[in-house]
């Protein structure tokens, strides 16, 4: 049968359901969202706060049970997010099952889930004044787990070996250092305040980030944690193209991003909501492994 004929015979597909819809409210991939939103209008205290200029990253931490509220001050301008358990940097975020268990953007409620062999929330979105964007024309989204940073390499593969120091993967690899982390560590980011969607064909597509002067996504800190954030080169990536614009030019439409933690002025309320701190997945079926025995075992020696 040729392609075109397969194509005709193919039998009709039920309509699927989304793969990880949760089954009850006790799913781990539901939060309780009264006391997430207690938690999150609650009074709070600032425990750091800076901002972020053009083309830059830097890292910082934030201890369990803390909020971090990540802001557009002087108007749209993409972040791309790192984040990694403080005290454990092969455990970071993932983006693609995070992207499986929520959706392909994510908004207020879902969570970002660590790797394996770990898999449990390391953030949870407690606020998002994008939330209202929903489905553009387009079909684009704010908050895009579909893209990854933007990096040197495929620039000069796309761009005939053009130098450049400051995309997202540089900017994030130069903020970790300080913490003893090196570009290896640098992973598959959310990009924050980014409209993404597939085209008709499945092509990834960015338009205009929607922010304006103020607008906010703010996390609960499941565990404590590492975070770190480039302001992206392609500012709001009204003008971004390999080769199509100057950075002169797109450095026009970059702006900073403002970075702050707060910690709840009543700490006990997260213990009174119910709150713990996230814990690995209890798997420990060793892949069906069998240790090997040590010398003497079985072996017949004694
Ligand atoms: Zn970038």
């Amino acid at each position: 049968m040729s392609a075109e004929e397969r194509r005709a015979a193919r039998k009709p597909i039920p309509q699927p359901v989304p793969a990880y819809l949760p089954t009850s409210d006790s799913s781990p991939l539901v939060v309780d969202r009264q006391a997430y939103s207690a938690i999150q209008q609650v009074d709070r205290t600032l425990a750091d706060e800076f901002t972020l200029p053009i083309r830059s990253g830097r890292a910082w931490t934030a201890t369990a049970g803390s909020i971090v509220r990540i802001s557009t001050p002087n108007g749209p301008q993409v972040g791309d997010l790192n984040i990694w358990n403080l005290h454990n940097p092969r455990e970071r975020f993932w983006a693609s099952r995070t992207r499986q268990l929520h959706a392909s953007h994510v908004s207020t409620h879902d969570r970002l889930w660590s790797c394996l062999p770990y898999m449990r929330p390391l953030l949870t979105i407690v606020a998002d004044s994008l939330a209202w964007y929903g489905e553009d024309e387009h079909g684009g989204r704010v908050h895009d787990l579909l893209g990854t940073r933007c990096d040197p390499y495929i620039r000069s593969v796309l761009s005939g070996g053009a130098q450049y120091d400051f995309h997202c993967h540089s900017n994030l690899t130069r903020a970790v250092l300080p913490f003893g982390l090196a570009e290896t560590d640098v992973h598959d980011v959310i990009n924050l305040f980014q409209a993404t969607g597939l085209d008709e064909q499945g092509r990834y597509c960015m338009s205009p980030c929607p922010a304006e002067e103020g607008d906010y996504i703010e996390f609960l800190a499941e565990q404590d944690v590492l975070m770190a954030l480039s302001t992206c080169p392609g500012g709001d990536l009204s003008l971004w193209g390999f080769g199509e614009s100057s950075d002169e030019e797109m450095a026009k439409v970059c702006r900073p991003l403002k970075v702050e933690v707060f910690r709840l002025a009543d700490e006990k309320l997260l213990e009174r909501c119910g709150w713990r701190p996230a814990k690995p997945a209890v798997y420990k079926g060793l892949h069906g492994m069998v240790a090997v025995e040590g010398e003497g075992k079985g072996a017949g020696v004694n």
